[in-house]
């Protein structure tokens, strides 16, 4: 039933299709079986990739916010056009239901229009230089320029539109990219380099190169030609990014286990609704996937009922059957911790109440109440689809334990009270607060991003092209 894909694909350097000889396989989490053969890059690669972005740095940055954005226009239209083989390619890397990948395909365009527009926008801003004393006589604008290459690193989870949200923004304000996918999930980039070659993108203007994190990665980290790192992975890597990368520009976005708060008078239809999709959806492998539940007393037994039910009516199967609503984790061993999280929860008196079973790759949506703290399930990234559920009796006990994470991303809040709903999210420690939804929406032109340990730095393509630009400030003695 799982479809192959074409052998041994070349990764795309300055315009050109490489190979290096060196073969790894892609297969389909669910079951293992394998999907595709991919060229590995090597060092010689990563260098040459580099140099092809160094290359094309100055014809990018010379090219005028209309041209650039007319580019993107272009991109879209030929993403648009092979949507559904970039979903079928999305959901076979991943593992992730059809669906799920089709609705990534509609977001990576999202984000490709989003950059579009964004890039005709970039500017500058005046200054009011006669704000200061002495300075009467000066006028002052700052314009933006392109920082030059980028490295473009990014995760298995959402492979297409996290790539989106870094190539998109840092193509828009003039920069070129190396773009380094997940080892495990490069098809989607490899199909979009076809796409970039098809829209008459300048040679080295993005280039991809797959393979391991450890090397490939390492090098776009450490060489002195790349500008900026533009990073969307797992906390450790992140921490070993940023130590690593010297004075380039660093922006990443990190782990979460996020809350929502289920305030008494809760729209409790919504509420179970959007907390099913928000803890399982993709197997709960997302950043913003719901992962601790905070449900007033009062509704708590109502509310757990409810969403034990959802939960249990989600359809496990094979990514590509259109009914599946839960595929599998990315691996063996993501299996293997996650199974070992729920387990250790249960033996340190946590209660099962629906799920935790494993098959192959594949976990059934669990949901645990009574969670002892400082199970790993209370404080770290399950990146799993399992959900705590417990119980609270006033909203700053809920969030003070929301808040009780090393991570901080975004919190939702289920109130239709919009005076406790701003107090709370005004106290939330998080990057986004959502009110009557689940922490797991995102829109992709909505300012994004993590504090503490969830990351550094804003996506979105407006804001991403803040970060991907220099500021230059412009000053004459009038
Ligand atoms: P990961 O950190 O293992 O890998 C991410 C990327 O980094 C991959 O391309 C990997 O090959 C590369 N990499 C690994 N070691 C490297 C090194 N030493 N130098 C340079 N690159 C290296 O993460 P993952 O398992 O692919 O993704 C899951 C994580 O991503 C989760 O923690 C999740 O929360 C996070 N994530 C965050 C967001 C967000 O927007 N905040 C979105 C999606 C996923």
């Amino acid at each position: 039933m799982t479809p192959a894909v074409e052998t041994k694909q070349p990764f795309f350097i300055g315009g050109d299709w490489v190979e290096t000889g060196r073969t790894y396989s892609i297969c389909l989490p669910y079951d293992g079986s394998q999907v595709a053969e991919v060229q590995q890059a090597d060092a010689a690669a990563v260098d040459r990739a580099i140099e092809a972005a160094r290359r094309a740095a100055p014809a990018m940055a010379a090219m005028s916010n209309a041209d650039r954005s007319e580019l993107l226009f272009r991109l879209h239209a030929f993403v648009a056009r092979d949507g559904v083989e970039f979903a079928n390619l999305i959901a076979l890397e991943t593992g992730k239901p059809i669906k799920e990948a089709r609705f990534e395909v509609e977001r990576a365009l999202q984000t490709l229009l989003e950059s579009a527009l964004a890039a005709r926008e970039l500017h500058g801003e005046v200054i009011p230089m006669n704000a200061a004393p002495g300075a009467q006589d000066r006028m002052a604008i700052t314009v933006r320029e392109p920082v030059g290459v980028i490295a473009a690193i990014t995760p298995f989870n959402v492979p297409f539109n996290l790539a989106m949200h870094k190539v998109g923004p840092a193509l828009g304000s003039g920069n070129t990219v190396v773009h380094k996918p997940a080892a495990q999930t490069p098809l989607s980039a490899l199909r979009f380099a076809r796409a970039a070659h098809e829209a008459g993108l300048p040679a080295g203007a993005y280039n991809v190169v797959t393979g391991p994190g450890s090397e490939i990665g390492a090098r776009l980290v450490e060489d002195p030609r790349v500008a900026m790192i533009t990073f969307t992975g797992s906390v450790p890597t992140g921490k070993w990014i940023r130590a690593s990368a010297g004075l380039k520009k660093v922006t990443l976005e990190l782990g979460g286990n996020s809350a929502l708060i289920l305030e008494p008078d809760a729209d409790l239809d919504l509420a179970v609704a959007r907390a099913v999709t928000g803890a399982f959806m993709h197997s709960g492998q997302l950043c913003i996937s719901v992962q601790r539940i905070f449900v007033h007393e009062s509704i708590a037994a109502q509310f757990t009922g409810r969403f034990v039910e959802a939960a249990r009516r989600l359809r496990i199967g094979h990514p590509l059957e259109e009914t599946t609503d839960i595929s599998s984790l990315i691996s063996d061993q993501a299996a293997g911790r996650v199974k070992e999280w729920i387990d250790q929860a249960v033996r340190d008196g946590g209660r099962l109440l629906t799920g935790g079973g494993r098959k192959g790759n594949t976990i059934e949506p669990a949901i645990i109440a009574d969670l002892p703290p400082g199970t790993p399930l209370s404080c770290q990234e399950a990146f799993g689809p399992v959900v705590a559920v417990d119980l609270y009796r006033d909203l700053d006990q809920a969030i003070d334990r929301a808040n009780g994470t090393p991570f901080g991303l975004q919190s939702g809040i289920f109130t239709r009270d919009m005076q406790r709903a701003f107090e709370a999210a005004r106290r939330l420690r998080v990057g986004g607060v959502l009110i009557n939804d689940v922490p797991t929406f995102r829109a992709d032109h909505m300012p994004y991003g993590g504090v503490k340990e969830s990351g550094i730095g804003r996506e979105g393509p407006r804001y991403a092209m803040e970060e991907m630009t220099d500021s230059k400030l412009i000053c004459w003695r009038v």
